[in-house]
């Protein structure tokens, strides 16, 4: 089972999606579990203060690091991989989400206003991870994105063990082949022949090529 620990100012935010479908399927067969975290309450005055103005002045406020590192070191065992979320960190892949899938204990920090003091970087954080080439106001859909990509390769989550091995950027970098379903004929648009062949020889390598057609077309990059 992977433990996750969500590490926010808004916990309630993720009550929604993990409450639905595939994820609540697999908390409830502990599969995986979450728990969010309310940084406010590693605060120790009065009005509960996350944030302060960045030395050296500039706009917007950081977040404090002493709320931060006593929250992430009172969940923290032998265990856990310590995740900032962040703009400035590696990108998010399908293999970052393979290689988060057998670790054990996650703990995953949610940025809020203008970022994170330095410090937290330097010295709480194994990994910062980004979802993409832009700014969100938060960690929390970043963290979102991080759980539901990771929770869907731990086995026995998704229906068979299958259904994740031929997907998009699982093999060899190669985007999934088209797919269709019943009926045979929508509107005018029919399903592709060799589909319906029954010859599984066939059908695998027409797969294949059309995935091999479909990534040198969307994404050569790949
Ligand atoms: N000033 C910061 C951005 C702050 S955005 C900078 O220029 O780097 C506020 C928080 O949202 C960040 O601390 C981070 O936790 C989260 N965030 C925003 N965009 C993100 C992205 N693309 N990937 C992951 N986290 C992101």
């Amino acid at each position: 089972m992977l433990k996750v620990d969500i590490v926010t100012l808004f916990p309630d935010i993720f009550f929604g999606p993990f409450a639905e479908s595939i994820i609540a399927r697999a908390i409830e067969n502990r599969k995986i579990e979450i728990n969010c975290v309310d940084l406010r309450e590693f605060t120790n005055d009065r009005r509960k203060t996350v944030d302060d103005k960045p030395y050296g002045g500039g706009p917007g406020m950081l977040m404090k690091p002493e709320p931060l590192f006593r929250a992430v070191e009172s969940l923290k065992n032998e265990d856990s991989y310590v995740i900032l979320m962040s703009p400035q960190g590696e990108p998010f892949k399908q293999k970052t989400a393979e290689r988060l899938s057998v670790e054990k204990h996650l703990i995953i920090v949610c940025g809020h206003y203008e970022g994170v003091d330095e410090r937290v970087r330097d010295s709480l954080i194994d990994s910062e991870i980004s979802i993409g080439d832009y700014v969100l106001t938060s960690g929390n859909l970043p963290a979102m994105v991080v759980v539901d990509a990771v929770a869907r390769l731990i086995p026995g989550v998704l229906g068979t063990d299958e259904s994740s091995s031929s997907e998009s950027f699982s093999e060899e970098c190669l985007l999934e082949y088209p797919q269709y379903t019943r009926p045979e004929e929508f509107r005018g648009m029919k399903v592709p022949d060799v589909l319906l062949s029954g010859n599984h020889g066939k059908i695998a390598s027409w797969r294949h090529e059309e995935s091999v057609k479909r990534t040198k077309r969307r994404r050569p990059d790949l």
